[in-house]
């Protein structure tokens, strides 16, 4: 139905591989009908390209059903605004205010219309193959041999066919796309031990693991290491700014890793509040040659304005063609960082009074409260944060050695174990 025309009541519904997605999938169909949305309907699929097939459409908006890297047990909306970016916090509040208050069910002559559209996952891969700096035909010569694992999620649905298209011999686990995830499904290194084992065992350039609704992607190296979610992004920018100027945007937790990676192509890295939207905003108002966050999440424009685990398939493999030498060894040009990470629970006070303690503290500091309180030296920075989604407050760090990062997690927590004991 590609092509078909739209109206402003057309939402684009899709989910997930969960094993309660197919329940929630009819349930969510039959509510946008009883208030009379027309659904397009594209099924099991990935975030991404749910949030591509309300662009292609024009569609009023989009719901994606899932818990993105959460455990088996749950399930989720992410809500689309028509542009296909997910809603802010204004356009959130907005649309809470809309469906808490009462609004008018449809009448049995205005209930909307269920279509299907089975070509979502086909023109998202074409858009990933089309990437002008992506020397597809190149890449297929090389014939890399890649691991891959993703996790029972959607990225059964689309990474092994890129991979094919790009010639790569693949030896893959967890593919089947039911939901029945065998490990913890978010792609941190401590969930990747059976991959690294593959990369290993079959002697891979490369091991891929994808979170269930396929935004995050982590990477396994030659050598079999899952290396850390962060250098999915700043690998990612390596390759793209050899072939485009302009800022990096990263949000504030970020590894700085990318910022040693956009100093090395003489540009810098902006930051962003935590979350893929605010990104995905700054990106386009400062023209940005690539984005994307910490957690494996690459954005790249011309795709679309999200995180997108095929986009950063692609880039790596490039990468890789182009360095020319085992991803391992390309690693060790770089510093390591550590990180370290903490939450406690929120105080009922505000934080402005933390925040001004740290700032006294950290005196020498340059100081970032986009996002709750950052801040940052030459090779280290401290991010104070209460989290959007629990009722806690993160304290993160990255130094150049773990030590370093817990003494500054240590007494970042000082004012705010005060503020508690009070
Ligand atoms: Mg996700």
């Amino acid at each position: 139905m590609a092509g078909a025309a739209a109206g402003p009541r057309d939402v684009v519904v899709g989910r997930d591989s969960r094993v309660s997605g197919p329940m929630f999938h009819r349930a969510t169909l039959a509510a946008l009908q009883s208030v009379g949305c027309d659904v397009i309907d594209v099924g099991l699929a990935p975030t991404p390209t749910i949030q591509m097939a309300v662009e292609h459409h024009h569609a009023a908006g989009g719901l994606a059903i899932t818990a993105s890297h959460n455990p088996i047990e749950w399930n989720a909306l992410k809500f689309i605004g028509p542009s296909g970016l997910f809603l802010d916090g204004s356009e959130s509040a907005q649309m809470r205010e809309v469906v808490e208050g009462a609004f008018p069910r449809a009448t049995w002559d205005t209930l909307g219309a269920v279509r299907t559209d089975t070509e979502a996952i086909a023109r998202h891969l074409a858009a990933v193959l089309a990437l002008p700096f992506v020397n597809a035909p190149e890449i297929r010569r090389r014939r890399f041999r890649v691991a891959l694992d993703c996790a029972h999620g959607a990225g059964g649905a689309i990474i092994p066919a890129l991979l094919e298209e790009l010639g790569c011999d693949v030896v893959a686990i967890n593919l089947e796309t039911d939901g029945r995830f065998t490990r913890s499904p978010e792609p941190v290194a401590a969930n990747l031990g059976e991959l690294e084992r593959l990369v290993r065992d079959s002697k891979a350039d490369i091991g891929f693991a994808t979170d269930p609704d396929v935004d995050r992607l982590a990477l396994v190296a030659d050598d079999g290491v899952a290396i850390g979610e962060d250098w999915t992004l700043a690998l990612a920018a390596r390759l793209v700014l050899k072939y485009r100027r302009g800022p990096v945007v990263a949000n504030l937790s970020t590894s700085r890793i990318v910022e040693d990676v956009a100093a090395e192509a003489g540009t810098r890295v902006i930051r962003a509040p935590v979350g893929e939207v605010n990104v995905a905003v700054r990106m386009r108002e400062e023209g940005a040659a690539i984005g994307g966050e910490g957690n494996g999440g690459v954005i790249l424009a011309e795709v679309h304005l999200g995180r997108d685990a095929p986009v950063g398939v692609a880039l790596l493999l490039q990468m890789l063609l182009e360095d020319n030498v085992p991803l391992s060894r390309t690693l060790a040009g770089y510093p390591r960082y550590a990180f370290v990470k903490d939450k406690l629970d929120r105080p009922n006070a505000p934080l402005d009074a933390v925040y001004d303690a740290l700032r006294r503290t950290f005196a020498d500091a340059e100081v970032d409260t986009q996002d709750g309180l950052r801040l940052s030296w030459q090779d280290r920075w401290v991010h104070v944060r209460p989290s959007g989604t629990e009722p806690i407050v993160r304290v993160i760090a990255e130094a150049p050695d773990a030590s370093a990062a817990h003494e500054l997690v240590a007494r970042s927590r000082v004012p705010l174990d005060a503020l508690k004991i009070n």
